[in-house]
């Protein structure tokens, strides 16, 4: 979970050299990030510079800061699809709660949204399963945005591949719907991955490269970093076969890459989460991965106890 490129860049750099890195420190919901970039020698900015907690972060020692503040906070994210009821709905909002390791999201299908939000009060964080593009207007049946943010729902899954696949979600669909959630200020879950055969091939690599540049295309890097990417290789949806631990963390290293090359922020703050037969047994080798920053959850989240323990295993 730790921010690895960070880490690794900033052990092998002797101390003085810290003061060449350009520095920004925020306070998001999923926790407290210092953002850094290598910048030119006009442009050093010391450590926290500017930050309201700088009397805090001061008294923790340099490595101890960077150590901290680079941290991402995992996301655990349920994806109900087509189940669910009100009385899962009341039983998950009064149980589930944010931890000092995991942040929260369940997805239950839209018309429990409102309900779960009321109930669960902010102990945990809820979405919707899919966005329309449109903000308001003669569509019918989709919704948008804003009405999401009305009734309290926070989140999005945008992309899920058994929308691509049942709805025929194009690139360019998706790269629309990224762009209509972070502009009605949702957090949304961006899920690319790639099918059996293109991974047979050999091109897992390239599909999940592709997908995920043409929705970012799409918005500001920078405004992904609320939210996630979910890397759900399609044979382990649902299938009970599940990516390994190093096919996932290889593929992961493979998009924060990627992010890199858009963005160094990006790279750095973004939380890229596994899909795909995630269950309590398997969760944890898989979170013990440096670059696996959580899961999106789907069978194995319709049981509490099962989601729990997979809550549970994150360190
Ligand atoms: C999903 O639907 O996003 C998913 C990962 O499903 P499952 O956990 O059932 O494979």
């Amino acid at each position: 979970m730790v921010a690895s490129d960070a880490l690794d860049a900033l052990s092998n750099a002797p101390p003085l050299y810290w003061a060449y890195y350009e520095t920004k420190v925020y306070l998001s919901d999923s926790g407290l990030w210092l953002i850094w970039q290598q910048s030119a020698l006009s442009d050093r900015v010391p450590l926290a510079t500017g930050c309201p907690w700088q009397p805090l972060v001061q008294r923790l020692p340099l490595r101890a800061q960077i150590f901290r503040l680079a941290m991402r906070k995992a996301l655990i994210a349920a994806n109900w699809k087509c189940h669910g009821s009100l009385t899962m709905v009341d039983e998950y909002a009064a149980v589930l709660e944010h931890s000092q390791n995991a942040e929260i999201a369940v997805f239950p299908p839209a018309v429990f949204l409102a309900r779960y939000a009321s109930k669960a009060a902010n102990r945990s964080d809820c979405g919707i399963q899919d966005l329309g593009v449109a903000v308001s207007g003669a569509h019918t049946g989709e919704i948008a945005g804003d009405m999401v943010r009305a009734v309290g729902g926070r989140w999005v899954i945008v992309g899920h591949s058994e929308r691509r696949h049942d709805q025929m979600e194009s690139d360019d669909l998706v790269a629309k719907k990224l762009n209509a959630a972070v502009n009605a200020g949702l957090r949304p879950i961006l899920c690319i991955g790639e099918t059996e055969q293109q991974r047979d091939a050999g091109n897992a690599l390239a599909v999940v490269e592709h997908q995920l540049r043409v929705a970012l295309a799409g918005i500001n890097v920078s405004q992904i970093y609320a939210g996630a990417i979910a890397y759900e290789p399609i044979w382990a949806i649902g299938t009970g076969r599940t990516a390994t631990p190093r096919q996932a963390q290889d593929m992961h290293v493979g998009i924060r890459a990627v992010l890199r090359s858009l963005d160094v922020d990006a790279a750095l703050a973004t939380r890229i989460i596994y899909g795909g037969s995630v269950n309590a047994e398997n969760a944890s080798a898989l979170f013990s991965q440096a670059d696996i920053d959580g899961a999106l959850v789907g069978g194995a989240s319709l049981q509490l106890d099962t989601f729990t323990r997979i809550i549970a295993a994150v360190a």
